[in-house]
């Protein structure tokens, strides 16, 4: 009995040790920094400060397209704007890339019935020889069975892939198989002779307006004139095949590349109270496609971060770490500027604390998840609490890299959070000429900025780290 009750005593004083050992090394958030949260989410869930970037770089500027004109003059409207705001720091670091430019595009069926079609060039794609291109279609019903066909059967034509329409999902998850049609699809059907790509569009609508996006040719010269057909037109087309006659289409795409251009991310530093070095890393991206005035990609993504970021500098105690905000280059031609941050600043990657990126509108963020060491796990958890009542859930068990931009420099090492909105909507106008500021719900921005400012002040002011370091997701990266 006394030999029992020894060993189960000094079991307790081992598991104590180690219980202790643990909490050394565990990242904790403080209590001191819980109690601001309530102050901060009711400051938040009443900004303005977001609706107005949204309001006015969609006013103001309108559509940016990479390189294009607007381009530099948004990064000037950005730069002032966070200037204004107070913003501690505000500089630009060069982003350069090669400037693809769209100056006209039409597609109509001539036979077997004459029929106009409502398209859009993809992003890189080559335009069509001046007055067109005129010549048979084939349809396949994906892009895996135009990858398994004979080359003889493409070779000099148009291809056309029909794929089933996206569903308009809350996680958004049937973009990926469309997006991959459209980024992989033009380049595979070049390599077996195609002449020209057609596609359904990669949207979960069916107004009569297409989808534009970036498709990648790993060599350029061999690029062929790629669009995307309406969602409506799509459908017509594939009732026109049914009649079993050949179907012939005269395509007509100016577009095409024009040199390189060098623009910026625009990045912005409210400053830590104790560890200015070390920041928090957030944004969106400052570009967007040409036919919107690109509210919900990506205005809105920078212009929550922004208004999070805003927010807690006006706290009279800062936290102990900054907070950094990337309005990013060209994400859209192929993450450009998320590249070229993490190529700039991979040597320090330990200093990114932790990464949230927004980058899929303004609806309702639903869930946070995470990918971090192991001993932050609890920190998140104290993060997770403190969103739950604004509706977020935390799925521990889900990667969190953080978003699209910053998918590079999780790549390089850094620890991502991340915050899923409601995707249910988006898909609608994503990449269309009706990705306009209407579609913006100040409410649900509002929850998304309170989130935000939540998240980045209680992991700003975190005793211990994330697990921030050179190749430290390489693993996760991966397979995320
Ligand atoms: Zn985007
Ligand atoms: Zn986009």
């Amino acid at each position: 009995m006394r030999i029992h009750t020894a060993f189960a005593l000094a079991l307790l004083l081992t598991t104590g040790a180690q219980a202790a050992d643990t909490e050394s090394s565990a990242t904790r958030i403080p209590d001191s920094a819980i109690t601001q949260v309530t102050g901060l989410r009711e400051r938040a869930l009443k900004d303005d400060v977001a609706y107005a970037i949204t309001e006015g770089l969609t006013s103001e500027i309108g559509a940016r397209l990479a390189g294009s004109d607007n381009d530099l003059k948004a990064r000037d409207w950005m730069i002032a704007r966070f200037k204004a705001l107070g913003f501690d720091k505000v500089w630009s670091e060069e982003v350069s890339y090669p400037r693809w430019i769209r100056r006209s595009e039409s597609a109509a069926v001539i036979e077997p019935f004459a029929q106009p079609l409502a398209v859009a060039a993809l992003g890189n794609s080559a335009g069509t020889p001046k007055g067109g291109l005129e010549t048979e279609v084939v349809r396949f019903e994906s892009l895996a069975a135009m990858q398994a066909a004979p080359d003889y059967l493409v070779n000099r034509k148009i291809v056309y892939i029909a794929n089933p329409g996206m569903q308009a999902l809350k996680d958004g998850h049937d973009y990926g198989m469309a997006a991959q049609v459209r980024v992989s699809g033009p380049a595979s059907a070049a390599a077996k002779g195609a002449i020209g790509f057609l596609m359904r569009s990669a949207g979960s609508d069916q107004n009569r307006i297409a989808h534009t996006g970036v498709t990648h040719f790993e060599d350029q010269a061999k690029a062929i004139p790629a669009a995307a057909l309406s969602s409506p037109d799509a459908d017509l087309l594939d009732h026109i095949f049914a009649r079993g006659k050949p179907v012939k289409i005269h395509l007509d795409i100016d577009c095409g590349m024009d040199g390189s251009y060098t623009g910026a991310n625009v990045i912005a530093e409210i400053t830590g109270s104790s560890r200015p070095a070390e920041y928090f890393l957030t944004g969106g991206h400052l570009d967007s496609w040409d036919a919107g005035t690109g509210a919900i990609d990506d205005a809105a993504g920078v212009a929550i971060t922004t208004a999070a970021a805003h927010l807690i500098g006006q706290l009279p105690q800062r936290p102990a770490r900054s907070i950094r905000v990337v309005a990013f280059a060209n994400e859209e031609s192929g993450l450009f500027g998320g590249k070229a941050y993490a190529a700039q600043h991979h040597t320090e990657i330990g200093k990114a604390v932790l990464g949230a990126e927004s980058d899929l509108g303004a609806d309702r963020i639903y869930k946070l998840t995470a990918t971090v060491k192991p001993e932050a796990r609890a920190a998140i958890a104290q993060i997770a609490a403190a969103v739950k009542s604004l509706g977020v859930d935390y799925d521990a068990a889900a990667p969190g890299a953080g978003g699209s931009d910053l998918s590079a420099v999780h790549a390089v090492g850094m620890a991502g959070l991340s915050l899923h909105q409601d995707a249910t909507r988006y898909f609608d106008w994503h990449h269309t000429a009706n990705d306009t500021l209407d579609k913006v719900d100040l409410e649900q921005m509002r929850q998304n900025v309170a989130v935000y400012a939540i998240a980045m002040y209680l992991a700003a002011s975190a005793e211990g780290d994330f697990g921030s370091a050179a190749g430290a997701f390489a693993k996760q990266a991966d397979s995320d």
